[in-house]
Order: C-alpha cells, then structure tokens, then sequence
C-alpha cells in the first residue's frame, strides 16, 4: 500500500475508532488509490486525502414529535456534508434505529465517488435519523417529518444540499418533507427528489436504483459474451431498491427467486413473475406487511425466519438490495459454491471486506454499489435538471438517459481499472475513476 494512503487510514483509526463502517468504506476506497498516488505527487501535496476523508460539515440537531397519544419523542436528526467539489452537496435520507453518525459518515464518503461517476454535477452527503418509521401511523410519521424539516430546511437549497429517499424514506416521507420545508420558505424550490409525479417528480426515480443495477449487471456480463437471459438471481430486501430489481430482471429474462426483510427471507422455486411483484408492491408499499406474508400466499415459496437469501438455493446471480455487510465471508463462499458469476450491489456497502476477497479469488463478476446502485441519485439529478427548465422527459426518455449513465460509468470504471493496473477490477477502477474527478476539482479551487 502507498504509505501516504497508509499514513492517512492510521490516522483516522486513530482519531474515530468507533466509527466502523466508516473506516471501511474509507479503507476500501483509499486502498484502490495506491497506483494513482504513485503516479502523481499533486494529491498529497494538496492534502487531498486529509480533506476527503473529513466532511466540510456535520449537522446534529433534536427531533421533538408527538405520538398519537400526545406522548412526547426525541430523536436524533443529522445531516453530513461531505464534499461539494463538483456540486452542490446531494445524497439520501435514512430513516432507521441503527442511524448514527458513523453510518452517515460511511454513506456520504461512499456518495461523494458514486456521484463523481455518474458524470453529473453533484456533490456528496447523506442524512438521516435514528427514528424508526415502522409500526407507526402516518400522523406520527408526519408529525416527525415536520419537526426534522423545522431544522433541516435552513442547511438546503437547491444550489446548496438536495436530500432524497434510503431505508425508510419512500414517497410519503419526502411528501411530508417537501410539504414542511414549502410552508416554511414559502417557495417552490428542488429541495428534494424522489418527489411524486404530479408535483416536480421523476418518471422512472421510483425504478432507477434497481433498473440501474440490472442494466449493469447486463453490461458486466456482456463483457464475457453472457446475458441475463435465463439466469436464477437471489435478491435480498423487498423495499424500493428490491422491488424494482426484481422487475428489470423479469423484464430481461431472469429468474428472481428470493425477497427478504429484518425477518427473514422467501424463497419461490418458481421464480418471481409479474403477478407474485404485483402483491408485493401492495404488502410493502401500501399495507406495509411483512415478506412472510408472500410464502402464505404463495404455495411454492418457503419462508425462512432470521435468515438471509445467500446460499439457501442455487443462482447465478446476487443482487443484494437491503443494507450494509449483508453478505459476510461465509455467505460468498457459500454464493461461489451454488454457481454465482455475478455480484451486482444495489445497497450501499452490502459485501464485508471478506466477501469481497472471496469474489476476487473466484474471480466472478463483483460491481461495488457506488458504481451499480448510482442509476438513483442519477436519475435524481435528471430530476433536478427535469425542475430546472420546468419541463418533464417522458418515460422512455429518463429511461434512456438512465441507461446510458449506467453504460458510461461501466465503461469508465473498466477503463480506470485497466489503466492502473488491475484489469477488470470494477471496484478500483470505480473508486480510481470518482476520485479523480472530485480530487482535481479540489485542486483547481484552492482551500
Ligand atoms: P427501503 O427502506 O425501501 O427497503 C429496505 C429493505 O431492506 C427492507 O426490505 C428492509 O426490511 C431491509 N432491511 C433494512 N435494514 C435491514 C437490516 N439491518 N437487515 C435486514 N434487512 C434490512 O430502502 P431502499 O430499498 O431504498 O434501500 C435499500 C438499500 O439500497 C440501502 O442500502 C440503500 O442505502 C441503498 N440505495 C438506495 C437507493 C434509493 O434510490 N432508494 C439509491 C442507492 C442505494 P425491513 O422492512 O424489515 O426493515
């Protein structure tokens, strides 16, 4: 490993050694840096890795609410402002008990690279709370969604920070959100996406983390002459990411077989069809019911409690849609051994550092999800743009556009990958190819 890269990790283990999904994030991408460092001293005599490593900003605030019994909650809300070299600061809310300083941390470093590759104008953030919206009604989830707007809209702006959705926040959350921060302002800006249709949304925003993924895993497999055509995939989660995952993949010919959530997991040996996604749109996004439920509709499904889809059946292909170190050493081995080719992430960091030696010895296809998830923060960015001229691109024409942002970032990781040594390795080359945009801007602007 280049020592100054080495230098820096050590530090920051030093200065925050609680923060662990972090300093993962921040190992795996600084450790594909070596080459690059090597090859020009700029980067360290401008302090570049000192600077990218510590957000420009973090924003801790309260989160009083009340629930339906007048019972008085306070959560806590944040907002990291990671970089804004290339843009504006933008990234998701994430609404969940295990939110903490770390985790946001972690998103927003990962963020600041994946936005650099989609080759449109944005910086990285991320935010969130420890609130739990499960279980609870929509009068205290928009209660809450006031009172961390009340905060929130001083630190965001259409030129300054553009939130969207994660774990947690779906449409009716950036409904409530967008509502409070227009009573407050008193104006109509871009604020947020992943807004509805009828009022500034997207065509396609709801779809594109999950097409994005499998329009990837397309391009991954068509550089060894393969389709998707056929092909068995496991798929973990069933929230936004999981869902449309599940969709492109029956659209293109594959054979989705597995959802699952906290609880557990399904698997349908008959493949996921269009009819089977149909109910689950209506049991996660309108009766907000358990996966479990899928295995007492449906007789070819089993269902199996507190575990996760990996090595439970056989499949060529994992998408895993749900959360971070979802997939340890264990379960890839346990992938590579029921035929696996292809890891395509649609969660953020889903693979631990062991899984992803176990891909590279197998040498199977891995995409890390900065590179294959970031067809949703693009798609946002279209959405932005949609906002900007006050005109809405029609299905078809997102839909495109999405496409070809997923093909160019596939094709400049690859490159990146090849011109530093390490042919074929998506990782580095996604993390070589978002770095150096974000560092030279960096540059060029002075401190
Ligand atoms: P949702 O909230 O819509 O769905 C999350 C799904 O993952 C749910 O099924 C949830 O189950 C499950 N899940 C969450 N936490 C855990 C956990 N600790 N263990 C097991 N299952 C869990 O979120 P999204 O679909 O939007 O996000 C999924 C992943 O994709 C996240 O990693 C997110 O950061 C990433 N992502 C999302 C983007 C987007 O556009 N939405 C863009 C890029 C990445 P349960 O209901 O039981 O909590």
């Amino acid at each position: 490993m280049n020592k100054y890269v080495a230098r820096v990790l050590e530090d920051l283990k030093a200065k925050q050694p609680w923060e662990k999904e972090f300093l993962q994030a921040a190992e795996e991408v600084l450790s594909s840096l070596s080459a690059v460092l090597d090859s020009d001293s700029k980067y360290e005599k401008n302090k570049i890795l000192e600077r990218m490593v510590v957000p420009e900003r973090v924003i801790l605030f309260q989160v009083p609410w009340a629930d339906d019994k007048g019972e008085l909650h306070v959560n806590q809300g944040y907002r990291v402002q990671f970089n804004s070299a290339i843009g504006p600061y933008k990234g998701g809310l994430r609404f969940h008990p295990s939110v903490n300083l770390g985790i946001l941390k972690f998103l927003g470093f990962e963020q600041v690279f994946k936005n650099s590759l989609t080759t449109l104008p944005m910086g990285g953030g991320k935010g969130g709370s420890d609130f739990d919206p499960k279980g609870k009604s929509n009068n205290e989830v928009r209660n809450f969604c006031n009172s961390f707007m009340r905060e929130l809209y001083r630190h965001i702006g259409p030129n300054t920070d553009v939130p969207a959705g994660d774990i947690g926040v779906g449409g009716r959350e950036i409904g409530f959100l967008f509502g409070q921060y227009k009573r407050i302002r008193n104006s109509y800006d871009s604020v947020l996406t992943g807004k509805a249709l009828e009022w500034g949304g997207s065509l396609i925003r709801p779809e594109a983390t999950g097409y994005g993924n499998v329009y990837f895993a397309q391009e991954m497999l068509a550089t060894k002459g393969d389709t998707l055509e056929g092909k068995t995939a496991l798929v973990s989660g069933s929230g936004n990411v999981a869902q449309y995952t599940v969709e492109k993949l029956i659209q293109l010919g594959a054979k989705p077989i597995s959802l699952s959530d906290s609880n557990g997991t399904i698997i349908d040996k008959d493949g996921i069809d269009a009819e089977k996604l149909a109910f689950v749109f209506d049991l996660k996004n309108n009766k907000r019911g358990r996966i479990s439920e899928y295995a007492k509709k449906f007789p070819t499904a089993q269902y199996y409690e507190g575990k996760r889809p990996w090595g439970l059946a056989k499949a060529e292909l994992a998408l895993p849609s749900a959360t971070q170190n979802e997939i340890n050493g264990e379960n890839a081995k346990a992938l590579i051994e029921n035929g696996c080719i292809c890891v395509s992430e649609g969660a953020n960091m889903p693979s631990t550092p062991e899984a992803i030696e176990a891909y590279k010895a197998a040498k199977i296809l891995y995409a890390p999800g900065k590179a294959s998830n970031a067809g949703g923060v693009a798609t946002s960015g279209l959405e932005m743009s949609q906002n900007a001229i006050r005109l809405s691109w029609t299905r078809e024409e997102v839909d495109e556009k999405l496409h070809n942002i997923m093909r160019s970032i596939h094709k400049n990781a690859l490159e990146a990958a090849a011109e530093y040594g390490t042919p074929g390795d998506y990782m580095n080359g996604a993390n070589i190819a978002g770095f150096k945009k974000v560092a030279n801007a960096m540059i060029d602007q002075g401190y």
